[in-house]
């Protein structure tokens, strides 16, 4: 099978302008977002083209190399065409994608496309440090948006009103920090963010990481198509990122092989290369030897309502889910999509009590969608690393089966993946359909005089579906 066509040409790295690391002689703000990552670069676009004075603080301007965001579900691509953000995934050498292939290790499996009665229907998988360069580029030339080099260090808060009013950051060209002051601090720092702890009192959940790395002219099973196999002890994507490069991510439970001893290398070629496809595996082995293993938490951060005055946590520093289903970004440019109309009305940032309740309204309003991809995720998650739990496994045959019975059983669960259907009781109600389906598979199952005890196994995995699911539930449900 060759590998899919890329949706343009082969990629020119965008230039970006130098970025200084100097504060400007007039340097007032109305927002300082701190990160240029996904989230940092489209809010300091939506804000700026809205007319306020943005301030972006970046430690690293370089294009990143990382193993994240390469997968962008169609719900996130239509956020983009809200933010007037969509040409920042054209041109540089992305995979257009319309849905996914979920596979078995004896090779049974289902292709699950992309709704079709939804607009826009297809996803993109590219490069992730490519994306951020145009998002940074887009935000360099987005109105009244001004760029630094250095890291936010501190916040600054007034000690008479407990309002923050700015930044501390420190630079290459001074020895001091500088202090950059504005009403409203978009903070906006990833995974690894040094200023959570100051907000958010939960710690993140890390059960497993994805161990990643690039195979070369990959002949994938399913072209232009997300690869899910169902492995041992869980499960495997693969997904093209450019015309020559399938990103394979290996999720890794507990405690990691160590990549300097070899135990890594060994893990792969002996544990998980023979679960993968046959016309993956040469391509698989040869990558072993050539390619760098890099490795990235799987952290799951339940959401926390905004209530800092004069600042606003967005992206992952606030919230994050398993990356199984590819719903990190999509999340993080709807919240900038609710977060630029929610202060469209409000022409004075310093207005603090009417920002602080505007942006504390989001927290409900942003869980038709981030609530689906969050609880989504984890339970799929669940399902999918089921090892030798027999109540998981008989969820995930279930789950297996029910996206088989093809139409609505494929069509609403993948259009709640993709950010196209923000319903989260649809969401409930399919999950359940599942497991009841479990049940009855159950029942139906073995020879008849097994019926009793497969009647009452099958509460078991009905008791199992409400264990998995309740806690996601209920996380998303803290005011
Ligand atoms: C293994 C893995 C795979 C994933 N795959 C996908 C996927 O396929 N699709 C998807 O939608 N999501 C995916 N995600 C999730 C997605 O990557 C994140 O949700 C998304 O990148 C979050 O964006 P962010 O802006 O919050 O953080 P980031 O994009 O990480 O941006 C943070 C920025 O802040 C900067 N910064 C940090 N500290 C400071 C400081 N003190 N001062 C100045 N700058 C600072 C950093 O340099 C960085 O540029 C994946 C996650 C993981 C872990």
């Amino acid at each position: 099978m060759p590998a899919a066509t890329p949706t343009t040409a082969a990629p020119a790295a965008p230039a970006l302008r130098p970025v200084p690391s100097t504060l400007p002689a007039d340097d007032t703000f109305d927002v300082i977002v701190i990160g240029a990552g996904i989230a940092g670069c489209a809010a300091a676009h939506a804000l700026g083209n809205d007319g306020r004075r943005v301030l972006v603080i970046e430690r690293d301007w370089r294009e990143p190399d990382r193993i994240v965001g390469e997968l962008l579900q169609p719900g996130g691509v239509h956020a983009l065409e809200l933010l007037g953000l969509r040409d920042c995934i054209d041109g540089i050498d992305g995979i257009d994608c319309h849905g996914y292939a979920v596979i078995k290790t004896n090779g049974e499996e289902v292709v699950l496309p992309y709704p079709a009665d939804k607009q826009p229907n297809t996803g993109r998988s590219l490069h992730h440090g490519r994306l951020i360069m145009n998002l940074r580029r887009a935000a360099q030339n987005a109105q009244n948006v001004t760029c630094i080099e250095g890291t936010a260090s501190e916040l600054v808060t007034d000690p008479k009103t407990g309002v923050n009013t700015g930044v501390l950051i420190s630079t290459k060209t001074s020895d001091k920090p500088v202090l950059a002051s504005a009403p409203l601090t978009v903070v906006a720092d990833g995974c690894f963010s040094k200023f959570r702890k100051q907000f958010i009192s939960r710690d993140t959940v890390c059960k497993s990481h994805f161990v990643g790395f690039i195979i070369r002219d990959c002949p994938l099973p399913h072209m232009n198509h997300g690869h899910v196999v169902l492995a041992k002890p869980s499960p495997i994507l693969l997904y093209q990122i450019g015309s020559h490069e399938t990103r394979i991510l290996v999720d890794v439970p507990g405690k990691l092989p160590s990549i300097g001893s070899g135990e890594m290398k060994a893990y792969m070629r002996d544990f998980v290369g023979p679960q993968l496809p046959p016309a993956v595996q040469p391509s698989f082995f040869e990558a072993l030897e050539t390619e760098r293993f890099r490795s990235m938490p799987n952290s799951w951060l339940p959401p926390t309502r905004n209530t800092g005055e004069g600042v606003f946590l967005l992206g992952d520093i606030m919230n994050m889910r398993h990356p199984l289903t590819g719903g990190g970004m999509t999340v993080a440019f709807w919240d900038v999509v609710r977060l630029r109309d929610a202060l469209r009305s409000v022409s004075d940032l310093s207005q603090t009590a009417v920002v602080r309740s505007r942006l504390g309204a989001l927290h409900w309003q942003r869980k038709r969608l981030s609530s689906v991809i969050n609880i989504l995720a984890n339970a799929l998650y669940a399902l999918f690393s089921a090892g030798d739990d027999p109540m998981l496994l008989q969820l995930q045959t279930a789950c297996f089966a029910y996206f088989k019975l093809g139409g609505r059983c494929v069509s609403t669960p993948v259009g709640l993946l993709a950010g196209l259907i923000q319903e989260p009781m649809t969401l409930i109600g399919h999950f359940f359909a599942v497991a009841i389906y479990g049940t009855f598979l159950m029942w139906i199952q073995g020879p008849f005089y097994m019926f009793p005890v497969n009647f009452v196994r099958s509460f078991v995995v009905l008791f199992k579906a409400c264990a998995v699911i309740f806690p996601l539930i209920g996380a998303e449900l803290r005011p």
